[in-house]
């Protein structure tokens, strides 16, 4: 069975927004809706605050994917990569079928599980897309 998967490695992720505004723009979105966002990840309210205590401070981020994201059907028909993906400055994502073993992101995740990277998906209550597949070495 096909399982169309977006593997996010969260240490390449540099929080430039280039692929939220890549679906938001190629999918003619309303100002108000966005199928995937950016999560700055530090320290509680307020974007753009770093984890940490200084000067250890870090900054880092989370692309998060809406229960709305269609995977771009229509474009991975076509033989295309998501928008998102497509525009990824960082290669922090990678698309494909996580049950095909020879699969660009079987392949990958499985080579960066082997390097020690740790993995997981969002959990239910963030009602975000099931098919993406988080991980960091963090
Ligand atoms: S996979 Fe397509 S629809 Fe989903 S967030 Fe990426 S660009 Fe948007
Ligand atoms: S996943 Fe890629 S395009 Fe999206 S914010 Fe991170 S570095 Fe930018």
């Amino acid at each position: 069975m096909v399982k169309q998967t977006i593997l996010v490695n969260l240490d390449r992720c540099v929080g430039c927004w280039s692929c939220a505004m890549a679906c938001k723009i190629n999918n003619d979105l309303p100002e108000d809706t966005w199928f995937a966002t950016v999560r700055t990840l530090g320290n509680g309210d307020g974007i753009d605050r770093p984890s940490g205590v200084w000067p250890n401070l870090r900054m880092s981020w989370m692309p998060v994917y809406s229960k709305s994201c269609t995977l771009c059907a229509a474009r991975i028909a076509d033989g295309e990569l998501p928008h998102c993906v497509n525009s990824c400055p960082t290669l922090a994502l990678t698309f494909g079928d996580l049950d095909d073993p020879d699969s660009d992101v079987a392949t990958k995740l499985n080579a960066l599980t082997c390097k020690g990277y740790k993995n997981w998906r969002l959990p239910a209550w963030e009602n975000s897309k099931a098919n993406v597949v988080y991980t960091s070495r963090r």
